[in-house]
């Protein structure tokens, strides 16, 4: 993976977690919200309930199925009132309060039922306009907690855009991660990671061209390790494939930005150096030359390689660079290899 990849994976993963979190904290106000709606529907129905109870109780109309409902529904709140998240503490000091305010409302019914004498009468509309107060101080007060709620919620829209805006970039920069993955698959030599022999060529090409057009210099080197068979003959196979990756970090160690180095064949490697003249192209493989010869290689000690050293000429094709290039190499190696040569 090369660093841009790197750079365009991490910046999508931050912003996967940016969204994701958001879009939670999106999910969490609007549930909190929904809870708010039903706390308050379900205390407004106890509310209006205790007045029907004793409102029937008055008539003598005895309606124990609604005591259970009134009883259950206060039942829930004064136990869920510590755990839930919807309470604030006024409404957990009026749900307290109704508790209890209910036992005596049950009590001074059960009176009335025995007695229903002009003093449990008004003991029981005390306790229920007592009641009326708590209740509907419980309902409003939640009413209050989520208008507050919803305030604070629409200060979020812009949050909601934003989380727009991210997917649209993720979506963005994983379509050019997943691109530059493709290109990295296309362009690259998958052991060695320099560039391959199609990029080689169509690099080369270009290269060529703009040399043509603005009269530019242009060196070509190639180069081939010295004796590469007798590594894989001593070391094995696998060995051989890590002095190849060795050999090309140290390489691109020794290059310019501009310079393309490329893989042409098993240990065969070329070197583009766009505005270079052919004095400072010998400078530059004389450099790779004495950097790989002088390089303690893992697990075998040294390699030498042999190089050969051209320029463009205007009119030059590949294939004209491509043979001097050639000859110049095989001249290296009939001269005792480790050695440099050109061919004009
Ligand atoms: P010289 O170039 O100095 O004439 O001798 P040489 O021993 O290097 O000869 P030649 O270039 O003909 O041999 C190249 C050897 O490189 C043969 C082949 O087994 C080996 N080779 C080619 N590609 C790979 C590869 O990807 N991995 C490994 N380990 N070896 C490879
Ligand atoms: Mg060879
Ligand atoms: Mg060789």
């Amino acid at each position: 993976m090369n660093n841009k990849s790197s750079v365009l994976l991490i910046i999508s993963i931050i912003l996967i977690i940016v969204l994701g979190s958001t879009s939670l904290s999106i999910v969490y106000i609007v549930k909190t919200i929904e809870n708010d709606a039903r706390t308050i529907n379900d205390l407004g129905i106890i509310r209006g309930s205790i007045q029907r109870l004793v409102k029937l109780e008055l008539s003598d109309i005895v309606n124990d199925e609604l005591i259970n409902k009134i009883d259950a529904g206060i039942f829930y709140f004064s136990d869920d009132k510590d755990s839930s998240e919807n309470s604030n503490n006024d409404m957990i000091n009026s749900i307290g309060k109704i508790a209890d305010l209910w036992a005596e409302l049950i009590e001074a019914i059960n009176e009335y039922r025995s007695g229903p004498t002009e003093s449990n009468r008004s003991i029981l509309l005390e306790i229920s306009e007592e009641l009326w107060i708590y209740t509907d101080n419980a309902v409003s007060s939640m009413q209050w907690t989520t208008e507050n709620r919803i305030r604070n919620f629409r200060t979020l829209f812009p949050l909601l855009i934003i989380n727009l805006l991210l997917m649209i970039t993720i979506t963005m920069l994983i379509k050019r991660y997943v691109r530059d993955q493709l290109e990295n698959k296309i362009n690259f030599d998958p052991l060695t990671e320099v560039y391959n022999r199609q990029f080689f060529y169509q690099s080369f090409k270009k290269e060529i061209e703009k040399s043509q057009r603005y009269q530019r210099h242009l060196t070509f080197i190639i180069f081939d390790i010295d004796h590469f068979k007798k590594v894989n003959d001593s070391y094995g196979h696998d060995v051989g494939d890590l002095v190849l990756k060795e050999l090309c970090k140290v390489c691109e160690s020794s290059i310019r930005k501009s310079d393309i180095l490329a893989r042409i064949g098993g240990e065969e490697f070329a070197i583009i150096a766009p505005e270079t003249s052919i004095s400072s192209g010998v400078v530059l493989a004389e450099k790779i030359r004495k950097v790989v010869e002088k390089h303690s290689f893992e697990k075998i000690s040294q390699i030498t390689i042999s190089l050969g050293i051209t320029q463009f000429i205007a009119g030059d094709t590949i294939d004209d660079i491509f043979k001097r290039a050639d000859v110049a190499l095989y001249k290296a190696k009939n001269n005792g290899r480790n050695k440099l040569e050109i061919e004009l």
